[in-house]
């Protein structure tokens, strides 16, 4: 039985978010964990941590995971907002693991003037530099990294799957990665087997292939061993 799902506000406090989940009659909820247009993350206190775990339980919503920022571009053509990017990442990796969030979904980036080839160059460099830096502060904790599918317009980077499956390709095991298959952006990079986008409709095996046989139809939850089912880690 496929599980239904929204992105839904956090407005008033991330705690508040699983109850407008099942408000809406999910069961599975994206959120983001801070306003998505400011690079400021305001820290997490622990007594919100712990409201946002209890109240997943509570409102019975089986999964929650977590949206990055749209301000950031791991391959932008400024080094410094490439450079924010990254430290923007790690911050929100960290985050993830204090709300006990398996999975983070991330826009590849798009590049200005270089090539596409540095800016694969780039997004790596980034992904990896973002998952080192917060290892040191919640090791074996982090998030699985989504790299979400693009529309590809102009220099955007993601909307081959060949592109993501060479990211993935390249990062290997450094950090735990996958990819997030975003129907409306595949139909609008020209596919029309999306046409009707269905949790059951999974990519055909060329894509799959392609793209290093990464896909995950919906962010599944794969609980880890240490992370019992549909119950998140509580914040530290
Ligand atoms: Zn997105």
């Amino acid at each position: 039985m496929p599980r239904f799902g929204a992105h839904v506000s956090i407005a008033g406090g991330i705690d508040k978010a699983p109850e407008r989940g099942r408000r809406a009659a999910c069961d599975v909820i994206q959120i983001f964990t801070k306003s998505n247009v400011r690079w400021a993350a305001p820290p997490l206190d622990t007594e919100t941590c712990i409201r946002f775990s209890e109240n997943l339980r509570r409102y019975g919503v089986s999964l929650a995971f977590a949206h990055f920022s749209y301000l950031i571009n791991l391959c932008s053509a400024s080094s410094q907002v490439r450079r924010r990017s990254r430290e923007a990442l790690a911050v929100e990796m960290n985050r993830c693991a204090q709300l006990g969030l398996p999975y983070l979904v991330v826009h590849p980036g798009s590049f200005g003037d270089g090539s596409r080839r540095q800016a694969l160059d780039q997004i790596i460099h980034g992904l990896t530099w973002a998952a080192d830096r917060a290892a040191t502060a919640y090791p074996g904790r982090l998030p699985t990294v989504l790299l979400e599918t693009t529309a590809g317009r102009a220099s955007e980077i993601g909307g081959r799957f060949e592109e993501l499956g060479e990211l993935l390709a390249a990062i290997g095991g450094r950090m735990e990665m996958g990819v997030c298959f975003d129907t409306c952006h595949v139909f609008a990079a020209g596919r029309p087997r999306c046409r009707m986008p269905s949790p059951l409709r999974v990519p055909s095996k060329r894509q799959h292939s392609a793209i290093g046989g990464a896909f995950r139809p919906t962010p599944a939850y794969r609980p880890r061993q240490d992370r019992p089912r549909g119950i998140p880690r509580p914040c530290q």
